[in-house]
């Protein structure tokens, strides 16, 4: 097969392994970098031209789009999909996946638990929706945060008051939600390949910080998921509409919380983690599923 990886850096773990995973299968592999794109849109000859060349006979895509190219990058997977090219996560997927309200609202419509969440608008209506929630403390996050970066812990309803303010005089998009104080600093990632969890882990946050994102110096353990962890953690991919997505999860008094499912998972953390070979398992799910024009949601916005 002909596989294109969408990809603003041929040197990062992730896209080196897809490259090594995909040669190692016998696979033509090309790094792409989307923003180098470009492309005119028509009815009867769509095409995408990537400096000097049309990009051409490609059988699937594995998009690694970076959230801060998300707009650019999303309307380059669209036109491979337009041009019939098999798209690894499809890109209406990955654009919902990347609002974390438009996810919750997806997540929780299909009966998927997560921590309460709240959202507001006007200033004025910040009490009420507060009384709404779990009372203080709450998490506060901006819409569209990565690496745990505007994820702020209100431990008073003063301080909440003030941050929701702060942020909304700022004009950020933001969400409350009810912090979920058993997990203890503690998520368990899940990275989901099709209808099963290929690799899970614990990461925990460094004392004094309650985000264990590795980017805030978290470290990562193997650990073993409950058969409840696992079926969550598949059908929150699946009502994404993720074929490979990094699913994470809170260990809550309730039971599995979704707190995000992300569209293109790092594989490095997970990778040495827990020893799997994340990337041959991405290939295999691609020599599986590929076709021609099987986009689901193609022309469907
Ligand atoms: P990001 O997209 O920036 O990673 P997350 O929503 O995943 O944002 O939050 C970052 C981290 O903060 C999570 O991995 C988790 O450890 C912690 N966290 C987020 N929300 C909550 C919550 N409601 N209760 C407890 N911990 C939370
Ligand atoms: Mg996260």
């Amino acid at each position: 097969m002909k596989i294109g990886i969408l990809s603003r850096n041929a040197k990062l773990y992730s896209t080196r392994r897809l490259v090594e995973a995909a040669k190692a299968a016998g696979h033509e592999v090309q790094v792409i970098d989307a923003l180098r794109c470009y492309m005119n849109i028509n009815a009867r000859t769509p095409s995408i031209h990537y400096k000097g060349e049309a990009l051409e006979d490609f059988d699937a895509i594995i998009p690694r789009i970076g959230a801060s190219v998300t707009f650019y990058g999303t309307a380059v997977l669209r036109q491979f999909e337009t041009m019939g090219v098999y798209p690894l996560n499809e890109s209406v997927a990955i654009t919902r996946s990347r609002d974390k309200l438009r996810s919750m609202q997806l997540l929780a419509g299909k009966g998927i638990d997560m921590p309460i969440t709240g959202f507001a608008n006007k200033p004025g209506d910040i009490p009420d929706m507060l009384d709404m929630n779990s009372g203080p403390p709450v998490v506060i996050k901006l819409l569209e945060g990565t690496q745990g970066i505007g994820v702020v812990l209100a431990e008073t309803r003063k301080a909440a008051e003030s941050v929701l303010q702060a942020f909304m005089g700022l004009k950020a998009n933001i969400m409350v939600q009810e912090y979920i104080d058993e997990a203890k600093g503690a998520d368990i990632r899940c990275l989901v390949i099709g209808d099963r969890v290929w690799a899970s882990m614990k990461r925990q946050a460094p004392d004094g910080e309650f985000r264990s994102n590795l980017h805030r110096g978290g470290s990562a353990a193997l650990v073993r998921i409950t058969p409840e962890e696992r079926a969550v953690a598949v059908r929150a991919a699946k009502t994404m509409g993720l074929n490979v997505a990094g699913v994470d999860l809170l260990r809550s008094s309730r039971g599995p919380l979704v707190l995000e499912v992300n569209s293109s998972p790092g594989l490095e953390g997970i990778e040495k983690a827990t020893g799997k070979d994340v990337a041959g398992g991405i290939i295999a799910f691609i020599e599986k599923n590929a076709r021609a024009n099987r986009t689901r949601t193609r022309g469907k916005g």
